[in-house]
């Protein structure tokens, strides 16, 4: 069994609600993965989510490391990445 990002749905995004800013970058970045929620903060738009440069780029441009994506079955770290 493979364990590559590109699984279909075998990402989960988190957003650490602490870290958050609601800058929306992600959101704009990731319409489909990432939206803002109530409080203005950014909430997954799913419990689990494909890869696609899309979603990197959301986690990569996160000023705050507040959004992170990882490997649903493992909880590895996959973006961002130093
Ligand atoms: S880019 Fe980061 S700080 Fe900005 S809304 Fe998304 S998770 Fe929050």
């Amino acid at each position: 069994m493979s364990t590559a990002a590109g699984d279909a749905g075998g990402l989960e995004v988190r957003v650490d609600r602490i870290r958050c800013v609601g800058t929306g970058l992600c959101a704009a970045a990731a319409p489909a993965d990432v939206q803002l929620g109530p409080d203005g903060r950014a909430v997954p738009r799913h419990a689990r989510a494909e890869a696609s440069e899309r979603l990197t780029e959301a986690a990569e441009m996160c000023p705050t490391e507040a959004l992170t994506v990882h490997l649903a079955a493992t909880g590895e770290l996959v973006a961002p990445l130093d």
